[in-house]
């Protein structure tokens, strides 16, 4: 298999009909980045660069945090970057940093997007070592944890402010700033089209959305295997958005766990998405199944099965069995 999968590293990421599909990594500290090479990746679809903050003893420097950037985009080269602001809070806890008030469901808590907006100073200060350390180059910013449009317009206008400061200096710029959301909390599954406008990308986070669609905890280990993502609600979830991605031209990526599964990168393939990122470790596998996939029969599969009357069926055996009959 190991053989088979350096084999394929070569080999465009292709399916058996001819469709082309982005197989991303995930990463989020430099020890990752080696993987880039070794796995054949297209790029990395999510860089966390909150794992910079959970491993230090306080707040990184700015220019730490640029340095690590810079570091990113020299290995990655030519492969496309998208940097996550700050995902803290929730489950990310930082020991240096406390949040005053006691609270009953982290998850649902002051996190992410959300704390940054608040503490401008730390978005401030990413959004500036971002900018600086892709002096020159592409730069991909993506926000997590998005609940309604102006959080995106508020974070926009950090950004645009710290433009409009790097440019007085005189410092060599991005050649392009490409502004991207997570789709991660099921609010946005009702404003799809207004959030596909408002951003220039949107990458679906798969652990987070299943977790606040289900209401499940995705650390409980009691609940693990109680809900299917590869059932029928969640399904169609994640393929609203790759629709709304294409109405509206906007390109659309997932890159929670589901995208490392073969089973499961096959049925997001089917609903219609071109790039996913997950796990280096991942790709090998996905690309394997990818080379030996009839995209076209598989979207027909999902457009008799999961609309209608057919959609109580289970999903993960008819997609077993649509894999093995292949
Ligand atoms: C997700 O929620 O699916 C995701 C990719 O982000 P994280 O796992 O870091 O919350
Ligand atoms: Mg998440």
């Amino acid at each position: 298999r190991q053989e088979l999968y350096r084999e394929l590293r070569k080999k465009p990421s292709e399916s058996k009909d001819g469709v082309h599909v982005d197989l991303m990594m995930n990463a989020g500290l430099v020890v990752d980045l080696p993987q880039l090479a070794e796995s054949g990746a297209a790029g990395i679809g999510l860089f966390r660069t909150e794992l910079q903050f959970m491993v230090a003893a306080a707040f990184p420097r700015a220019e730490a945090q640029e340095a690590l950037y810079r570091d990113v985009l020299d290995i990655a080269r030519d492969k496309p970057v998208t940097f996550r602001t700050i995902d803290i809070g929730g489950d990310k806890v930082l020991p240096y940093f406390k949040n005053a008030a006691a609270e009953e469901n982290p998850a649902l808590g002051w996190r992410a997007i959300r704390l940054t907006l608040d503490r401008p100073g730390l978005l401030r200060t990413q959004i500036r070592a971002l900018l600086k350390a892709a002096g020159g180059r592409e730069l991909r910013v993506m926000l997590p944890m998005v609940t309604v449009l102006s959080e995106i317009a508020q974070a926009r206008e950090i950004i645009d402010k710290e433009v409009r400061h790097l440019s007085r200096f005189a410092h060599l710029l991005p050649t392009s700033l490409k502004l991207g959301a997570m789709v991660e909390v099921p609010s946005l599954l009702w404003q799809l089209d207004e959030l596909m406008k408002a951003v220039d990308f949107v990458s679906v986070g798969s652990n987070d959305l299943f977790q606040f669609i289900m209401a499940t905890d995705r650390g409980n280990t009691q609940l693990a295997d109680r809900f299917d993502p590869l059932s029928t609600p969640f399904l169609r979830a994640l393929k609203s958005v790759a629709d709304a991605g294409a109405r509206n031209h906007t390109p659309v990526t997932l890159c929670g766990e589901l995208a490392g599964k073969p089973i499961s990168a096959m049925a997001l393939i089917g609903l219609g998405y071109r790039s996913i990122s997950m796990s280096a470790a991942s790709i090998g596998p996905v690309k394997a199944m990818l080379a030996e996939l009839p995209v076209g029969e598989l979207e027909t599969f999902f457009e008799e099965n999961l609309a209608g009357q057919a959609a109580g069926l289970p999903m993960r055996a008819l997609l077993q069995a649509f894999a093995d009959d292949r």
